[in-house]
C-alpha cells in the first residue's frame, strides 16, 4: 500500500508517502480501505517526538473514515463495504476505569496514530471496537475531520464540566479543530459563548459556529475583555486548551465559582499559577482526555445530522502531506486539514 510514513522526528521534511507493508489483521480487526484521513496537532507533537511513538517507522493519523476491504474470524459487526470511521482512542477494557465505563482513564490508554500506528494509509487495520457505522449522506472528508477534536471536546463542556444552558462559556483559540468543536457544543447548549482568535476572518467563523461575544488576542487582552463585557463578573466556564501562554489570564477571566478546564497545552506545560485565584474565587480546575464510546457515540450522531459541523479548511492528496502538517502549524485557517490518498484524490471534489 501507499502510506504517509516517518523514520525519525523532525520537521515536517521527515515525512514521505510512498510503498509500506500492508497491514496484517487480527481475529478482532478490520482491514478499512481509508478514504480520508483528518489531520491534528497531535500528529505534529508527535512527529516532533513529543511523545514518541512505540516503534518506527511510524504512520501517523489519528482520525480516519473509509470502506471495510476485509474482517477478522471474530469481527461480529461489520462487513466488507461498510462505511466507517474510525474511534481513535485506545484501552485495556480490563482496569477499574474500563470496567466501569471510564475507557479515557484507563491506566493504558494510548491514541491512534500517537502511541501505535495511525490511519494515514490506504489501508489500516482498526479493531473493531474502535468503528462507527458512517452513514449515507455524510462524506468521508467530513468525518475524518471530527472523532478526535469533537470528542474531546464533548467530554471536557458535557460530562467534566456539565455544562447548562445558564452557563457563560469562554472557548481560547476558537479557530482549532477542540476549539471551534467547543463554540458549537456550548451554542447548542444553549450558552453564552465567548471566543477568542488572532484575525477578523477566524473570528468571522467563530460566530458561524455560534459565539456570541468576538475578542481578537491579538488586540486586546481577553482576560480584561471578559471583565468588560461581564460587568466584572467572569464566565462559569473558561476552556483553555493554549496552556502556559493563557494560564494566568484563563484564571483571572473565570467568575467566582467558575471552571477552567483544560485538555491540552500548545504553548507551554508549566506556567506560574497564583493560587489565592484558585481558592478565593472557589475555582474548579478540570483535566480532560478524549472520551469514552459512549461519547464518542453520542457527539458523533450529532455530526451526522448535522447539528455540528466540523469544519475543513483544505484538502490535499497524501503525496502533500509536508503542506499540510505545515498549513496546521502556521495556525492560518479555520477548522482541519484532511488528506485524500492520492488515487482518489480529485481536487474538483473538494470545491
Ligand atoms: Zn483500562
Amino acid at each position: 500500500m501507499q502510506a504517509i510514513y516517518y523514520e525519525e522526528h523532525g520537521s515536517s521534511d521527515v515525512l514521505q508517502y510512498g510503498d509500506f507493508p500492508d497491514p496484517e489483521i487480527g481475529a478482532e480487526e478490520v482491514l478499512v480501505e481509508i478514504k480520508a484521513g483528518g489531520l491534528n496537532h497531535l500528529d505534529v507533537w508527535t512527529r516532533k517526538g513529543m511523545p514518541s511513538p512505540e516503534e518506527m517507522p511510524h504512520i501517523p493519523g489519528s482520525d480516519g473514515a473509509g470502506v471495510v476491504s476485509e474482517v477478522g474470524d471474530r469481527v461480529t459487526r461489520f462487513e466488507p463495504g461498510d462505511r466507517v470511521v474510525v474511534d481513535p482512542g485506545l484501552y485495556c477494557g480490563s482496569c477499574e476505569f474500563c470496567r466501569s465505563g471510564e475507557q479515557s482513564l484507563c491506566v493504558d490508554y494510548k491514541i491512534t496514530g500517537e502511541h501505535v500506528r495511525g490511519v494515514h494509509s490506504e489501508l489500516a487495520a482498526v479493531h473493531e471496537d474502535n468503528l462507527l457505522d458512517l452513514p449515507e449522506g455524510t462524506d468521508f472528508v467530513r468525518a475524518a475531520a471530527a472523532p478526535l477534536a469533537f470528542q474531546t471536546a464533548w467530554r471536557m463542556l458535557r460530562t467534566r464540566v456539565g455544562i447548562d444552558q445558564s452557563d457563560t462559556v469562554l472557548v481560547l483559540g476558537a479557530s482549532g479543530g477542540v476549539g471551534h468543536a467547543c463554540v458549537q457544543i456550548a451554542a447548542n447548549e444553549g450558552c453564552e459563548v465567548f471566543a477568542t482568535a488572532s484575525s477578523e476572518e477566524k473570528l468571522d467563523h467563530a460566530r458561524a459556529c455560534g459565539a456570541d461575544h468576538l475578542i481578537n488576542y491579538e488586540e486586546d487582552s481577553f482576560a480584561d475583555e471578559i471583565k468588560e463585557l461581564t460587568d466584572g463578573r467572569g464566565v462559569d466556564v473558561v476552556v483553555d486548551h493554549i496552556g502556559a501562554a493563557t494560564w494566568d489570564d484563563s484564571l483571572s477571566a473565570a467568575a467566582h465559582g467558575g471552571s477552567v478546564v483544560t485538555c491540552g497545552a500548545t504553548s507551554g506545560v508549566s506556567p506560574e499559577t497564583n493560587i489565592p485565584k484558585v481558592f478565593w474565587k472557589q475555582l474548579d480546575i478540570l483535566g480532560s482526555t478524549m472520551g469514552t464510546p459512549g461519547e464518542m457515540d453520542d457527539v458523533m450522531a450529532k455530526v451526522f445530522d448535522g447539528t455540528f459541523e466540523p469544519h475543513v479548511r483544505d484538502v490535499l492528496p497524501m503525496s502533500e502531506i509536508q503542506q499540510a502538517h505545515e498549513m496546521l502549524e502556521s495556525r492560518d485557517g479555520f477548522g482541519s486539514v484532511v488528506v485524500v490518498p492520492d488515487e482518489d484524490y480529485d481536487p474538483s471534489d473538494y470545491e
